[in-house]
């Protein structure tokens, strides 16, 4: 596995971006959002740095390229979530690539009452957006290749290693 982001980046890197989060919001209280599950690991890692009075929920958002949907339908799920009317919402992923999923979680968030919502974003591929939109925290830029590692995976797989990597051609 070729090493993209060394451990020692993600935590050098995800501190800072901590702080950022903290001056941003002030002290006011955030519900943070994590899209599983590539969200974990770096939420884990990210939540424990941010000073603020903090609460955590999921939902999920998944492209089913089934026959039974459209091609590339996004499908959020959100039975887990507490009610945000009148919170301020931190949305955090894994990484950004087209902006799809991003673009649709913050409108089901704003229409399930959010007083205001960011996102935070691990990874932000460079070179592949579709739609217009700007994250408000990013971790790292990447060039358009395919990573794993830190909460991604491939076919379920590699999510738990300690670092980003590129994979190999062929799996
Ligand atoms: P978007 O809607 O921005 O195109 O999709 C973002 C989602 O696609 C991410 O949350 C992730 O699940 C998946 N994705 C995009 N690029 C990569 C990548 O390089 N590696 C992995 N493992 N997943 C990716
Ligand atoms: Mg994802």
């Amino acid at each position: 596995m070729e090493m993209l982001i060394t451990a020692d980046d993600l935590r050098t890197r995800i501190d800072r971006m901590a702080g950022e989060i903290a001056r941003a919001y002030a002290g006011r209280p955030v519900t943070a959002v994590g899209i599983l599950t590539g969200c974990v690991v770096f939420m884990a890692d990210l939540i424990r740095r941010i000073d603020l009075p903090l609460r955590v929920a999921f939902l999920t958002a998944s492209s089913y390229r089934g026959t039974a949907t459209a091609p590339g339908q996004l499908v959020i799920r959100d039975d887990f979530l507490p009610d945000l009317t009148g919170r301020h919402v931190l949305v955090l992923d894994d990484i950004l690539d087209t902006g799809k999923t991003l673009t649709r979680v913050v409108a089901h968030l704003v229409d399930r009452g959010a007083e205001s919502v960011k996102v935070g974003v691990l990874l932000r591929k460079i070179g592949r957006q579709e739609v217009p939109f700007e994250p408000d925290f990013v971790g790292f830029t990447i060039p358009d290749k395919f990573v794993v590692g830190y909460g991604l995976d491939y076919n379920d797989e590699y999510r738990h290693l300690p670092y980003v990597g590129v994979l190999p051609a062929g799996g």
